[in-house]
């Protein structure tokens, strides 16, 4: 398994490399004629061959080249279409295929286009639901256990809006627009936030109204430009240390059997993970709003064919396991293994501290007082939030 990761990773880092050497045929935006001209045929075509090849694979194309960079590619292999014999059938093949590329392409951000315009007209509604849960929750009921992470109104209702220009602009360069039409009060909605990632640009807003506004603003500096509420995920749950290689419509079922949840209640597997106890397996599911209220008004605790199990909230939080940082995975880890009790430069388990809280370090934030992944640690907290504003749910508790 590591081994074929490894392998998936070289190649990966060897079709950027291609994509950048053939890249080199561009002149900044337009094909360079001459240099395509000065390439002898065979070795154009090879490399030609070589980025249809990268094209045509889908599930890894994301891993490689972004939407900026496949208008870039998709630019110098016109430019290489044009400048060599257009009679020629190695030629004409793989112009075919890079059309019928495109082709798929078109369709794909049509039909994204149409989920987000979807999602915007949700986004009222869910916006309602969380004020009707509030009113009925019954977390009040006894007491919170106080391992569970509190969290309050204001801090995780910050609005917040994608915003994307298609190919027509980078994130980066939208961004840019953005703070020059700020500088310039073109732009006067109140932006708490504002970041470019590889796909879009995150903006964050102090309320709703501000949010709205800059909607309106935004229209009018730039038509193409689209600011859209992200689509509001259901809440997750995490059910821990249940037997391995449950079949997973039955397993869900008993959940709803066993804990008098209704039949028609929308309960989703999202996947299974590794548990504490190697010899067991934790499920993580989707479930509504309202399944969620009732395992926090359970204190954490549901019903398996009779057993107890202990559930807790799940997020899509990425952490690495070698330095214990968030936001990025061992496998693109620049740094070197720190323990997650004592933030040292040795193995977790071979740690002395262990059983020593008063002797912890926490290697995601550098601060003494607990390990990595505690809820008192102030970077989960900051993950924990944005992750949350993600959710169609009002937590008031995240379940620890
Ligand atoms: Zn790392
Ligand atoms: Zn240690
Ligand atoms: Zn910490």
């Amino acid at each position: 398994m590591a081994n074929d990761i490894a392998e998936q990773q070289k190649l990966i880092e060897l079709n950027k490399q291609l994509i950048e050497k053939f890249l080199t045929y561009m002149n900044n935006k337009t094909p360079d004629a001459e240099k395509i001209k000065a390439t002898p045929i065979c070795q154009l075509k090879m490399t030609v061959k070589n980025i249809v090849d990268i094209l045509k694979d889908k599930p890894n194309l994301k891993k490689v080249a972004d939407k900026h960079k496949i208008k870039k590619i998709i630019n110098t292999m016109t430019g290489i279409f044009d400048n060599t014999n257009q009679e020629d059938i190695d030629f004409k093949k793989y112009k075919e295929e890079m059309e019928k590329f495109q082709e798929e392409q078109k369709k794909e951000s049509e039909a994204n286009k149409r989920k987000k315009e979807e999602s915007t007209a949700n986004a009222k509604s869910y916006n309602s639901v969380k004020k009707i849960k509030k009113n009925y929750m019954s977390l009040e009921d006894g007491a919170i256990p106080n391992h569970w992470l509190k969290v309050t109104d204001n801090e995780l209702m910050e609005p917040v809006l994608f915003v994307e220009a298609g190919e027509e602009m980078t994130p980066l360069e939208i961004k840019n627009l953005i703070e020059l039409n700020r500088i310039e009060f073109k732009i006067t909605s109140e932006i708490t936030k504002l970041k470019a990632n590889d796909d879009k640009v995150i903006v964050r807003f102090s309320d709703a109204k501000q949010r709205d506004f800059f909607k309106k603003e935004i229209k009018k500096i730039n038509k193409k430009i689209e600011a859209y509420v992200p689509e509001p995920f259901e809440p997750m749950i995490r059910l821990h240390n249940l037997p391995k290689e449950l079949d997973v419509n039955t397993f869900i079922e008993d959940i709803k059997k066993y804990n008098n949840f209704n039949k028609k209640d929308k309960i989703e597997h999202h996947s299974t993970t590794s548990s504490r106890n190697p010899n067991k397996s934790d499920y993580i599911l989707r479930v509504t709003p309202a399944i969620r209220d009732e395992v926090a008004r359970r204190r954490g605790l549901l019903l398996y064919r009779c057993s107890k199990v202990n559930v807790t909230d799940y997020f899509n939080i990425i952490q690495c396991t070698r330095c214990f940082k968030y936001s990025h995975t061992k496998f693109f880890c620049g740094s070197q293994s720190k323990c997650k009790y004592c933030s040292q430069y040795h193995l977790s388990h071979t740690c002395e501290s262990k059983d020593k809280p008063q002797n912890y370090k926490c290697p995601a934030c550098d601060q003494p007082g607990h390990k990595a992944g505690h809820k008192d640690c102030p970077k989960l907290q900051k993950q924990l939030k944005y992750a949350t504003t993600l959710v169609n749910y009002h937590y008031s508790y995240i379940i620890m």
